[in-house]
């Protein structure tokens, strides 16, 4: 059978690889191991977060399905960091598991150029060096001059719990990919292993619940998703409870018994993500900490044990659960585990996520060194829409650092790579000011409408959207608003009276005050997510001002295109290092260039200089 896009996967990356590559015109077949666990969640049943749920409406602007899934499936909502700035607020929603999975297919199936095929990929097929399909393990071939490898955690993984369980798996329950692993190996892809580790699962019935603080999602309405409004299931609380003393002294007294401390592991794990044996090990003066127990679905009464990740042996996690508050009689439904595997160092690849050894072949999620759901798919759609763009001879898209956070995970992989597995914070951007959730839509929407990702109906929807956005904010800076409009609003918010008439825009300037508030003191009743917009444009001028400028610079610097041929090696000006650096990565522009560690400024003078000449050398030779 014959494809454009061919996606290996149907985790989180290759549902939105597969997604895209359909929207953008690709007739696109998703190829996985197993069609029942397509949307599957391997860890934590929530999506969102610091950062993450600014990516997911990165993605949703471009038509994406990680947002319509979420707000189909979640069953607790929370806006993060709600009393700080508008840079580190950020929406997470708990899921349902299985409503989430369901979500995820229904909306593939939906995809009428997505055809679905239940096998595992065992080799590429090549043709003059460039992909042209792939072989499963049971001989059935497929064609197509574009492939997404999204494998996840599969790639020769192996469980542990304690020392002496080893299983092959890609994930509990699911076969590793050695195959294609070792087929990977023979195209002269570098590989190298990571590890990341899950919690126990408990049965909520033997949960005593009513010791525990119950915590609340918040009430306000919200969707992920730009375009579609779904009806959310039935919302459930979470609740948090503490190690103590005795957790401590079991980790202490069992440690060299987990797969981790007692030297079955040696790879590197996610730092920001320490199992418990990790924390007892780092910090051992906190005297306590935070354990959540999340519902993992409306159908169960499992419920997931945040905070409480470990790899040792089952019999001992059952020992440290029952020595929490709330879990005394506890049943442990899962035991924990840690999961060795394979990725491939990242700067293999091009800004496009294309292997620059292997044309046609693009990479995306956990196989590209990172960690998180929302990070894997991220990577999937912007493989997706490139694989298209091969497939159909179009353009290689990707997003700047100012652009989208999608920009800021994709640049940071391609040009610095990892050394543990990476994850998304608002830090992680020199632009935390303008890549907000709020102004996702506005910063991605001009990219999905010119590559025709978006229907009609959603089109509408976007414009409709931008338009009462800009209309609030023309209304705040041509509107007056007159003292005795104004002092009930300004009292109420302990900001300082006025005495004259002044444009609504400059007392919605007053961090105090809110723009919603001094609307309707006039009449005016503006949606709340136009306000939301409008507001933050006001409040964080002169920050963002700043921002624009140096995102301008940066745009100069990666607008200055390095030539694929350029032989770094003869460069005698560049320093040892930065020619080695350079040589690895291969960068396209000057920008990307000079954010690679070990490259001084000095070197991008140089480096300026030599492309210069090569390009009047080039000129002259072509007059002559
Ligand atoms: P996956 O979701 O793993 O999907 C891979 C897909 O590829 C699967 O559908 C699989 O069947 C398919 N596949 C693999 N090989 C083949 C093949 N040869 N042919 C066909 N199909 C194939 N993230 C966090 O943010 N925090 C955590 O604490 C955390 N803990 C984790 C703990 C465990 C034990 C695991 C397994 C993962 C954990 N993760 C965690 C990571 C999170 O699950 C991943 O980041 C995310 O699922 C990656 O998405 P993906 O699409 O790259 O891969």
């Amino acid at each position: 059978m014959t494809y454009d896009v061919i996606v290996i996967g149907g985790g989180h990356a290759g549902s939105e690889a597969a997604a895209l590559a359909a929207r953008r015109g690709a007739r696109t077949l998703l190829l996985t191991q197993n069609l029942e666990t397509v949307g599957q969640m391997s860890c934590n049943p929530a999506i969102g977060g610091i950062a993450k749920g600014t990516v997911v409406r990165e993605i949703d602007a471009l038509g994406g399905i990680m947002g319509r899934a979420t707000d189909a499936a979640r069953i607790q909502f929370r806006i993060l960091n709600r009393s700080k700035g508008p840079a580190v607020q950020s929406p997470r929603a708990q899921c349902d598991r299985s409503l989430y999975r369901r979500a995820v297919r229904g909306l593939l199936e939906a995809c009428s150029r997505v055809d679905l095929y239940q096998g595992t990929v065992a080799r590429f097929l090549l043709r003059r060096g460039c992909i042209d399909g792939v072989e499963t393990l049971d001989g059935q071939r497929f064609t197509a001059p574009a492939a997404v490898l999204t494998a996840g955690t599969f790639l020769r993984g192996t469980i542990h719990q304690g020392l002496d369980t080893r299983i092959p798996a890609g994930r509990a329950g699911d076969a590793p990919a050695v195959a294609i692993a070792q087929n990977l190996d023979d195209l002269g892809l570098r590989s190298e292993r990571f590890k990341t580790g899950t919690p126990p699962r408990v049965d909520g019935r033997t949960v005593r619940l009513q010791q525990l603080e119950r915590q609340d999602g918040d009430p306000d309405p919200f969707w992920f998703s730009f375009y579609e409004r779904a009806v959310h299931p039935i919302q459930k609380p979470c609740y948090l409870t503490y190690t103590g003393p005795e957790v401590q002294e079991i980790v202490e007294r069992h440690l060299l018994e987990s797969a981790l401390y007692g030297g079955a592991i040696s790879s590197r794990g996610p730092r920001y993500c320490p199992s418990i044996e990790d924390k007892i090990v780092k910090f051992p003066s906190a005297k306590r900490h935070q354990v959540f127990l999340e519902p993992e679905g409306l159908d169960t009464t499992e419920m997931y044990v945040n905070g409480l990740s470990t790899s040792l042996p089952p019999q001992i996690q059952l020992e440290m659960l029952r020595s929490i508050q709330g879990l005394e009689e506890v049943r442990m439904t899962r035991a924990g585990y840690a999961i060795e595997y394979d990725y491939l160092p990242p700067t293999q690849l091009t800004p496009a996520l294309e292997s620059k050894t292997v044309s046609g072949l693009f990479l995306a999620g956990q196989v590209n060194g990172t960690t998180g759901y929302e990070e894997a798919a991220a990577q999937g759609a912007v493989a997706g829409l490139n694989a298209a763009g091969r497939a159909l001879d179009s353009e290689m898209v990707s997003l700047t650092r100012h652009e989208a956070f999608i920009g800021v995970l994709i640049d940071d992989l391609v040009t610095r790579g990892v050394d543990e597995p990476y994850r998304l914070f608002t830090s992680r951007s020199e632009f935390r000011l303008l890549l907000r959730q709020d102004n996702a839509l506005r910063r991605l929407y001009p990219l999905a409408e010119r590559l025709g990702l978006l229907s009609e109906g959603e089109r509408r929807t976007a414009e409709e959207r931008l338009q009462a956005e800009d209309q609030v904010h023309g209304w705040a800076e041509s509107t007056a608003i007159s003292p005795g409009q104004a002092n009930p609003v300004l009292h109420r918010s302990g900001s300082r009276s006025i005495g004259e008439p002044v444009r609504i825009a400059e007392l919605a300037r007053r961090p105090e005050v809110s723009l919603g508030d001094l609307l309707e003191a006039v009449g005016i009743a503006a949606p709340t997510e136009s306000c939301t917009w409008a507001d933050i444009e006001f409040k964080y001028a002169g920050y963002l001002a700043k921002e624009h400028s140096t995102a301008e610079r940066m745009a100069r610097m990666d607008e200055f295109s390095i030539p694929a041929e350029l032989f770094y090696e003869d460069l005698d000006s560049l320093s040892f290092e930065a020619r080695q650096k350079l040589s690895a990565v291969r960068p396209t522009s000057i920008g990307q260039a000079r954010r690679i560690p070990g490259v001084s400024p000095s070197d991008i003078h140089s480096l300026i200089t030599a492309i210069i000449r090569t390009q009047r050398g080039a000129t002259v030779s072509r007059e002559t």
